[in-house]
Protein backbone atom coordinates (compact mmCIF):
# COMPACT_ATOMS: atom_id res chain seq x y z
CA UNK A 1 0.00 0.00 0.00
CA UNK A 2 3.19 2.53 -0.60
CA UNK A 3 2.21 5.53 -2.32
CA UNK A 4 -1.23 5.36 -2.35
CA UNK A 5 -3.39 7.67 -0.54
CA UNK A 6 -6.26 6.10 1.45
CA UNK A 7 -9.31 7.89 1.23
CA UNK A 8 -11.97 7.33 3.74
CA UNK A 9 -15.29 8.72 5.71
CA UNK A 10 -15.23 8.31 9.46
CA UNK A 11 -17.87 8.89 11.77
CA UNK A 12 -21.13 8.83 10.35
CA UNK A 13 -19.46 10.73 6.78
CA UNK A 14 -18.99 13.43 9.09
CA UNK A 15 -15.04 13.22 8.53
CA UNK A 16 -12.62 12.97 6.08
CA UNK A 17 -9.31 11.16 6.85
CA UNK A 18 -6.59 10.68 4.40
CA UNK A 19 -3.90 8.36 5.30
CA UNK A 20 -0.60 7.67 2.99
CA UNK A 21 2.19 5.64 3.73
CA UNK A 22 5.19 7.78 1.51
CA UNK A 23 7.80 6.25 2.94
CA UNK A 24 9.34 4.85 -1.36
CA UNK A 25 8.18 8.73 -2.93
CA UNK A 26 10.02 10.53 -0.24
CA UNK A 27 12.95 7.88 -0.47
CA UNK A 28 13.02 8.67 -4.10
CA UNK A 29 13.29 12.92 -3.58
CA UNK A 30 15.32 12.55 -0.50
CA UNK A 31 17.84 10.08 -2.69
CA UNK A 32 18.16 13.23 -5.27
CA UNK A 33 19.51 15.28 -2.34
CA UNK A 34 22.06 13.33 -1.01
CA UNK A 35 24.39 15.75 -0.27
CA UNK A 36 22.03 17.01 2.21
CA UNK A 37 22.09 16.39 5.89
CA UNK A 38 19.66 15.36 8.84
CA UNK A 39 18.18 18.77 9.00
CA UNK A 40 17.77 19.48 5.43
CA UNK A 41 16.35 16.39 4.97
CA UNK A 42 13.67 16.33 7.32
CA UNK A 43 12.54 19.90 5.85
CA UNK A 44 12.06 18.39 2.92
CA UNK A 45 10.54 15.34 3.64
CA UNK A 46 7.81 16.69 5.87
CA UNK A 47 6.80 19.09 3.50
CA UNK A 48 6.66 16.76 0.66
CA UNK A 49 4.74 14.28 2.73
CA UNK A 50 2.20 17.25 3.11
CA UNK A 51 2.01 18.10 0.19
CA UNK A 52 1.63 14.48 -1.23
CA UNK A 53 -1.42 14.29 0.83
CA UNK A 54 -3.04 17.54 -0.24
CA UNK A 55 -2.67 16.11 -4.24
CA UNK A 56 -5.28 13.75 -2.84
CA UNK A 57 -8.02 16.38 -2.46
CA UNK A 58 -6.99 18.13 -5.72
CA UNK A 59 -9.47 17.52 -8.54
CA UNK A 60 -8.71 17.70 -12.44
CA UNK A 61 -6.22 20.31 -13.86
CA UNK A 62 -5.63 21.70 -10.31
CA UNK A 63 -2.04 21.73 -8.91
CA UNK A 64 -0.90 22.96 -5.25
CA UNK A 65 2.20 24.61 -4.57
CA UNK A 66 3.88 25.39 -1.35
CA UNK A 67 6.84 27.73 -0.34
CA UNK A 68 8.00 27.60 2.64
CA UNK A 69 10.15 30.55 3.61
CA UNK A 70 12.50 30.69 6.98
CA UNK A 71 12.66 33.78 9.11
CA UNK A 72 16.09 34.41 7.22
CA UNK A 73 14.27 34.77 3.72
CA UNK A 74 17.66 33.19 2.12
CA UNK A 75 16.02 29.60 3.06
CA UNK A 76 13.20 28.04 1.16
CA UNK A 77 11.49 24.72 0.61
CA UNK A 78 9.22 24.85 -2.12
CA UNK A 79 6.63 21.44 -3.29
CA UNK A 80 4.39 20.93 -5.50
CA UNK A 81 1.65 18.23 -6.90
CA UNK A 82 -1.03 17.84 -9.51
CA UNK A 83 -4.75 15.55 -9.00
CA UNK A 84 -2.83 12.56 -10.46
CA UNK A 85 -0.36 12.84 -7.44
CA UNK A 86 3.07 13.81 -9.39
CA UNK A 87 5.05 15.06 -6.52
CA UNK A 88 7.91 17.14 -6.39
CA UNK A 89 9.64 19.13 -3.85
CA UNK A 90 12.93 20.61 -3.65
CA UNK A 91 15.45 23.16 -1.23
CA UNK A 92 16.22 25.71 -2.83
CA UNK A 93 20.20 27.49 -3.60
CA UNK A 94 20.39 29.04 -0.10
CA UNK A 95 19.93 26.14 1.82
CA UNK A 96 20.78 23.56 0.08
CA UNK A 97 24.50 26.03 -0.14
CA UNK A 98 24.25 26.94 3.01
CA UNK A 99 27.50 26.04 5.50
CA UNK A 100 27.45 22.59 7.64
CA UNK A 101 28.38 24.59 10.49
CA UNK A 102 25.50 26.60 10.72
CA UNK A 103 22.73 23.84 9.15
CA UNK A 104 24.19 21.15 11.72
CA UNK A 105 23.52 23.10 14.51
CA UNK A 106 20.50 24.67 13.80
CA UNK A 107 16.63 22.80 14.95
CA UNK A 108 13.62 22.49 12.58
CA UNK A 109 12.03 25.61 14.91
CA UNK A 110 15.23 28.06 15.26
CA UNK A 111 15.62 27.44 11.51
CA UNK A 112 11.56 28.45 10.58
CA UNK A 113 11.76 30.82 13.52
CA UNK A 114 8.97 33.54 14.23
CA UNK A 115 9.18 35.33 10.97
CA UNK A 116 8.52 31.96 8.66
CA UNK A 117 5.86 31.79 6.25
CA UNK A 118 3.89 29.07 4.47
CA UNK A 119 2.51 30.32 0.54
CA UNK A 120 -0.09 27.82 -0.77
CA UNK A 121 -0.59 28.83 -4.47
CA UNK A 122 -3.91 26.54 -5.58
CA UNK A 123 -5.67 25.95 -8.34
CA UNK A 124 -5.63 25.80 -12.27
CA UNK A 125 -3.15 27.58 -14.43
CA UNK A 126 -6.10 29.99 -15.21
CA UNK A 127 -7.96 30.75 -11.96
CA UNK A 128 -5.24 30.51 -8.76
CA UNK A 129 -5.95 31.40 -5.57
CA UNK A 130 -3.09 32.23 -3.41
CA UNK A 131 -3.01 32.65 0.79
CA UNK A 132 -0.16 32.99 3.09
CA UNK A 133 -0.12 32.25 6.89
CA UNK A 134 2.39 32.64 9.35
CA UNK A 135 3.92 29.60 11.19
CA UNK A 136 3.36 29.67 14.63
CA UNK A 137 4.07 25.51 15.26
CA UNK A 138 7.59 26.13 13.58
CA UNK A 139 7.74 22.68 12.67
CA UNK A 140 5.49 22.62 9.10
CA UNK A 141 2.55 20.16 9.53
CA UNK A 142 0.98 22.04 12.31
CA UNK A 143 0.94 25.21 10.68
CA UNK A 144 -0.21 23.65 7.36
CA UNK A 145 -3.04 22.72 9.68
CA UNK A 146 -3.08 26.50 11.18
CA UNK A 147 -3.05 27.28 7.31
CA UNK A 148 -6.54 25.56 6.86
CA UNK A 149 -8.05 26.86 9.20
CA UNK A 150 -6.67 30.60 8.93
CA UNK A 151 -7.28 30.47 4.83
CA UNK A 152 -9.41 28.25 3.93
CA UNK A 153 -11.96 28.33 7.05
CA UNK A 154 -11.63 24.41 7.60
CA UNK A 155 -11.27 22.48 10.44
CA UNK A 156 -8.15 20.47 9.60
CA UNK A 157 -5.83 18.42 11.42
CA UNK A 158 -2.71 16.89 9.67
CA UNK A 159 0.03 14.57 11.32
CA UNK A 160 2.88 12.66 9.83
CA UNK A 161 5.56 9.96 11.68
CA UNK A 162 8.68 10.49 9.71
CA UNK A 163 11.28 8.15 11.27
CA UNK A 164 15.24 9.12 10.42
CA UNK A 165 18.55 6.99 11.77
CA UNK A 166 21.28 9.37 12.54
CA UNK A 167 22.95 10.08 9.45
CA UNK A 168 19.46 11.36 8.36
CA UNK A 169 18.27 8.49 6.16
CA UNK A 170 14.54 7.22 6.03
CA UNK A 171 13.31 4.88 8.39
CA UNK A 172 9.43 5.39 7.61
CA UNK A 173 7.23 8.28 6.66
CA UNK A 174 3.26 8.16 6.73
CA UNK A 175 0.46 11.10 7.33
CA UNK A 176 -2.77 11.46 7.77
CA UNK A 177 -5.15 14.44 7.01
CA UNK A 178 -8.17 14.61 8.42
CA UNK A 179 -11.03 17.41 7.83
CA UNK A 180 -14.49 18.09 9.31
CA UNK A 181 -17.40 18.00 6.60
CA UNK A 182 -19.60 20.70 6.92
CA UNK A 183 -22.13 20.20 10.46
CA UNK A 184 -19.62 17.87 12.50
CA UNK A 185 -18.70 18.50 16.10
CA UNK A 186 -16.02 20.85 16.37
CA UNK A 187 -14.32 18.43 19.08
CA UNK A 188 -14.19 15.80 16.45
CA UNK A 189 -11.06 17.24 14.85
CA UNK A 190 -9.37 17.24 18.55
CA UNK A 191 -10.74 13.19 19.03
CA UNK A 192 -8.73 12.44 15.92
CA UNK A 193 -5.82 14.14 16.84
CA UNK A 194 -5.54 12.56 20.27
CA UNK A 195 -6.05 9.27 18.52
CA UNK A 196 -3.21 9.86 16.02
CA UNK A 197 -0.90 11.57 18.21
CA UNK A 198 -0.91 8.32 20.94
CA UNK A 199 -1.34 5.73 17.94
CA UNK A 200 2.04 6.51 16.20
CA UNK A 201 3.00 2.59 15.85
CA UNK A 202 -0.63 1.60 14.48
CA UNK A 203 0.13 3.99 11.76
CA UNK A 204 3.56 3.27 10.90
CA UNK A 205 2.50 -0.43 10.45
CA UNK A 206 -0.81 0.55 8.54
CA UNK A 207 1.06 1.34 5.49
CA UNK A 208 2.06 -2.72 5.68
CA UNK A 209 -1.57 -3.92 5.18
CA UNK A 210 -2.60 -4.93 2.49
CA UNK A 211 -6.18 -5.63 2.56
CA UNK A 212 -7.73 -5.15 5.36
CA UNK A 213 -7.17 -1.32 5.89
CA UNK A 214 -10.76 -0.41 6.68
CA UNK A 215 -10.54 -3.00 9.12
CA UNK A 216 -7.35 -2.07 10.70
CA UNK A 217 -8.92 1.89 10.69
CA UNK A 218 -11.71 0.75 12.40
CA UNK A 219 -9.83 -0.39 15.54
CA UNK A 220 -9.48 3.56 16.11
CA UNK A 221 -12.22 4.91 14.53
CA UNK A 222 -16.34 4.63 13.97
CA UNK A 223 -18.12 3.54 10.75
CA UNK A 224 -15.30 3.49 8.53
CA UNK A 225 -15.91 3.12 5.11
CA UNK A 226 -12.91 3.71 2.10
CA UNK A 227 -14.55 5.76 -0.84
CA UNK A 228 -11.10 5.35 -2.96
CA UNK A 229 -7.46 5.14 -3.67
CA UNK A 230 -5.12 7.40 -5.64
CA UNK A 231 -1.04 7.00 -6.12
CA UNK A 232 1.48 9.19 -5.44
CA UNK A 233 5.04 9.81 -6.94
CA UNK A 234 7.94 11.85 -7.89
CA UNK A 235 7.08 13.24 -11.21
CA UNK A 236 9.65 16.61 -12.63
CA UNK A 237 8.24 17.63 -15.45
CA UNK A 238 11.87 19.01 -16.82
CA UNK A 239 12.50 18.56 -20.32
CA UNK A 240 15.61 19.79 -22.53
CA UNK A 241 13.52 22.70 -24.13
CA UNK A 242 13.38 24.22 -20.65
CA UNK A 243 17.07 24.52 -20.66
CA UNK A 244 17.46 26.27 -24.03
CA UNK A 245 16.54 29.11 -22.17
CA UNK A 246 19.38 28.95 -19.75
CA UNK A 247 21.60 28.34 -22.54
CA UNK A 248 20.48 31.80 -24.14
CA UNK A 249 21.03 33.86 -20.77
CA UNK A 250 24.95 32.77 -21.28
CA UNK A 251 26.97 35.13 -23.17
CA UNK A 252 27.55 34.84 -26.80
CA UNK A 253 30.88 34.01 -26.04
CA UNK A 254 31.01 31.13 -23.96
CA UNK A 255 28.95 29.57 -26.21
CA UNK A 256 31.49 30.03 -29.39
CA UNK A 257 34.24 29.05 -27.20
CA UNK A 258 32.07 25.54 -26.70
CA UNK A 259 31.78 25.34 -30.36
CA UNK A 260 35.26 25.89 -31.40
CA UNK A 261 35.94 23.61 -29.41
CA UNK A 262 33.87 20.99 -29.63
CA UNK A 263 31.94 20.66 -26.56
CA UNK A 264 29.12 19.85 -25.57
CA UNK A 265 27.49 22.19 -22.87
CA UNK A 266 26.32 20.62 -19.63
CA UNK A 267 23.48 21.43 -17.47
CA UNK A 268 21.37 20.18 -14.92
CA UNK A 269 18.07 20.04 -13.13
CA UNK A 270 17.89 21.25 -9.66
CA UNK A 271 14.77 19.42 -8.75
CA UNK A 272 15.36 15.60 -10.07
CA UNK A 273 19.12 15.78 -10.94
CA UNK A 274 19.13 14.64 -14.32
CA UNK A 275 21.04 16.22 -16.47
CA UNK A 276 21.01 17.59 -20.33
CA UNK A 277 23.91 17.75 -22.38
CA UNK A 278 24.38 20.14 -25.13
CA UNK A 279 26.11 19.24 -28.84
CA UNK A 280 27.91 21.92 -30.29
CA UNK A 281 25.40 21.76 -32.89
CA UNK A 282 22.76 22.51 -31.18
CA UNK A 283 24.59 25.75 -29.91
CA UNK A 284 25.17 26.91 -33.03
CA UNK A 285 21.65 27.16 -33.64
CA UNK A 286 21.59 29.50 -30.54
CA UNK A 287 24.09 32.19 -31.56
ZN1 LIG B 1 13.83 17.76 -13.47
Amino acid sequence: MQNLIIKTLIYDKQVRLYFVDNTKLINTIISLNNETNKLQKLLLGKTISVVSLMSGILKGDHRVSLQITMSNPKYKVFADADAKGNIRGYLNEGLRNASSEFISNVSLEQLIGDKGNIRVIKGSAMNQFTGITDMPYQNIVDDISHYFIQSEQTQTFLGTNFGQNLEGGLLFSNAIFVQLLPGAPHHLIDVIKHIFLTNRDFFNDLGKNKNNIEEKLSELFEDVKIIGCSPVQFFCGCSKEMFYGMLYALNKGELRQAISKKESIETGCQICGRTYSFHPDELQALI
